[in-house]
């Protein structure tokens, strides 16, 4: 700590301040400024500073260390990540608990749990013991709830989340749900936190009305402290003198506890405003803000809810909100989590078993290329092993000849268009099909050997794609662009020769991977670039339960109206058409096949008999996958 000293203190009144430190245990060194003169006393040492602020010849007393030790990112520097069930929380994922404030009957909350997974949901919440601010309020069904919300949650795959009020409550609750939620009024009920923290199960620790963040990191060094690291902190609105939300959603404190803390944070956009509509545009901004997740209250009949019924969301307006998360989350260079389609989760369960390894998933390029990122954006990182391949028809080939279950290649890019290989490579190989795709953002990075100046940079080697889209920046900075197999292995270049002079251009994962500096980061000229990756398995390997997309190619006879005969099949069938792409078939001079994307409507129906109709008219035509 520091210990600013009175300006004009005696010697004797500063050496007996120096004994009492010495004597509690400290080092002190005395450092004179030109203004004040302060001690700096370190040591283990645990002292209330209001013993030294009482001491006389002393103004203040300045602690330098934080107060939480295991929730402090000064003792665990990477992102602390713990599955719940299917659901990974932490990192790079954007996770959404949803569900009524209460559980108010068996009936009630199954419903609410499937309008939950089917808005994309990846957990249940619902309490069955509640915290009213009145006694007359509706309690909660406490055992009954739980029962109900367990059976709610084994229908429907969501692991569930509820809230625990009394320590004698937490052993008969753990059998029952995933997740204990304390809530607002209990984050200093030190005794609750302690018999909590004792499960080792995972915990959503909301933050007190009127707790300050140190206060609210020191209720999670009590969970941690006592046996649970699988802590998600949960911002939900403090106390403040504005009336006209129920809280005032404090976004800042995000960025300010992932900086302090390793632990996940989440927010509750429901209790933090209490009005239906300030919901949805403070939950985007909660995942703008860097929140890991967000729990948000949803009925299935909110005008009839028993608890925090203008709070809660239709089903509806989760489901939009959700799809709006997801178009912001790889601004963020994040994915929203969904839950691994029950095949997905079997096969790697499967393989696990079978083999005692992870099933792979092939990508083209070096470790740190964006491809992989794709892999790691899609997967689990722990449920799966990336494995690198030198090009896009090795992915293939390797997921053909079993080598491994899985492929991730791109296949467009907002700013350069379609990844045409890939398209032909898909066309060319009937045993290949789509089994889902995945978006990342594509963030240039200068990167070049630790301490090189940019002034230094004559030359930056990377694929061609990444170097036309720095191009600005290289001619601004006179960096002569050399091209590179790939942008990953360009960094891994670096390493083979020592010229200061030299950079590269890739992700800041490869960056990280190479031990190299980032010399300037998101040097693109534009910053909206995006890559889309298809996943590929093998025809007989697993497929999709329930898809929603689709992606189909054909080709049609050389005649007037013949695409347009298709397509208006589509039409005729209400079937939205999300990509039409065209490439001249090989061998064929002027003849074109087209790639299609398009949604599948909730009535499959009608999407099989469009499929039916388009297979009389084409020429040539094959589902790559549905998804
Ligand atoms: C709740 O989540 O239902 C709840 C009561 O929240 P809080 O503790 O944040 O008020
Ligand atoms: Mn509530």
């Amino acid at each position: 700590m520091v210990v600013v000293l009175e300006n004009n203190i005696s010697e004797d009144v500063k050496k007996r301040v120096r004994s009492f430190l010495e004597n509690k245990g400290f080092k002190v060194r005395e450092i004179i400024g030109e203004e004040d003169t302060i001690f700096g006393a370190v040591g283990s040492v645990s002292i209330d500073k209001r013993e030294v602020e009482l001491l006389e010849g002393v103004v203040k007393v300045v602690p330098i260390h934080k107060p939480y030790k295991l929730a402090s990112r000064e003792l665990k520097k990477e992102d602390t990540i713990f599955s719940v069930g299917p659901v990974k929380v932490g990192g790079n994922r954007i996770f959404i608990i949803a569900g009524p404030c209460a559980v108010e009957s068996r009936e009630q909350i199954i419903e609410s749990a499937y309008a939950a997974k089917e808005a994309g949901a990846v957990m249940l919440r619902g309490g069955a013991f509640k915290p009213r601010t009145s006694p007359y309020s509706f309690q909660g069904l406490g055992e009954e709830g739980l029962k109900y919300l367990k059976e709610a949650g084994e229908l429907t795959g969501l692991p569930v989340v509820t809230e625990v009020v009394a320590p004698g409550d937490v052993q008969m609750m753990k059998d029952y749900i995933d997740v204990y939620q304390i809530g607002a009024r209990n984050m200093q009920n030190f005794e609750l936190l302690k018999t909590v923290g004792s499960m080792g199960m995972p915990v959503i620790l909301k933050r007190g009305m009127s707790a300050t963040i140190e206060e609210w990191l020191m209720a999670a060094e009590y969970l941690l402290a006592s046996g649970t690291e699988k802590i998600i902190l949960c911002e939900r609105g403090i106390r403040t003198y504005e009336p006209y939300t129920r809280n005032t959603l404090d976004l800042s404190a995000i960025p300010i506890v992932r900086k302090l803390s390793h632990l996940p944070v989440i927010v509750d956009p429901s209790h933090a405003t209490g009005i239906r509509d300030k919901v949805l545009p403070m939950a985007l901004a909660g995942v703008a803000a860097g929140a890991n997740g967000l729990i948000i209250e949803m009925h299935p009949d909110p005008d009839s809810a028993l608890s925090d019924g203008p709070q809660s969301l239709y089903p509806e307006q989760l489901e939009k909100l959700i799809c709006d998360i997801e178009a912001l989350t790889p601004v963020l260079g994040k994915e929203l989590a969904r839950l691994p389609h029950v095949n997905e989760k079997e096969a790697i369960e499967k393989n696990l078993r079978d083999t005692g390894n992870k099933p792979k998933a092939a990508f083209q390029g070096k470790p740190g290329a964006y491809s992989e990122k794709a892999v790691m954006l899609h997967f689990n990182e722990d449920d799966v092993t990336a494995l690198p391949c030198e090009s896009f028809k090795d992915v293939f080939d390797s997921v053909l000849k079993g080598d491994v279950q899985w492929g991730v290649v791109p296949i467009e890019n907002s700013l350069a268009g379609s990844i045409l290989e890939n398209y032909d490579l898909l066309s060319q190989n009937p045993d290949v099909k789509i089994v889902g795709d995945v978006k990342v953002r594509v963030r240039h990075n200068l990167i070049a050997r630790k301490s090189v100046d940019l002034k230094n940079i004559k030359k930056a080697y990377s694929h061609p794609q990444a170097l036309a889209q720095c191009s600005e920046f290289l001619k601004k900075h006179n960096i002569e662009p050399v091209p590179f197999y790939d942008t990953a292995g360009a960094v891994a270049n670096l390493n083979s020769f020592e010229d200061n002079s030299c950079a590269a251009i890739a992700s800041a994962e490869a960056a990280d991977l190479y031990s190299m500096s980032i010399v300037k980061e998101g040097i693109e000229t534009n910053p909206n670039n995006y890559t889309r990756f298809v996943v590929i398995v093998r025809e007989d390997f697993i497929s999709v339960e329930k898809p929603v997309k689709a992606s189909i190619i054909l080709s049609v006879s050389d005649e007037p109206g013949a695409l347009s005969l298709c397509l208006s099949i589509f039409a005729d069938h209400k079937l939205n058409m999300t990509k039409l792409e065209s490439r001249p078939i090989h061998g064929k001079p002027w003849s074109y096949r087209f790639y299609i994307d398009i949604q599948i409507p909730e009535d499959k129906d009608l999407y099989r008999k469009a499929l039916e109709a388009i297979k009389e008219k084409a020429t040539d035509f094959r589902v790559l996958g549905e998804y």
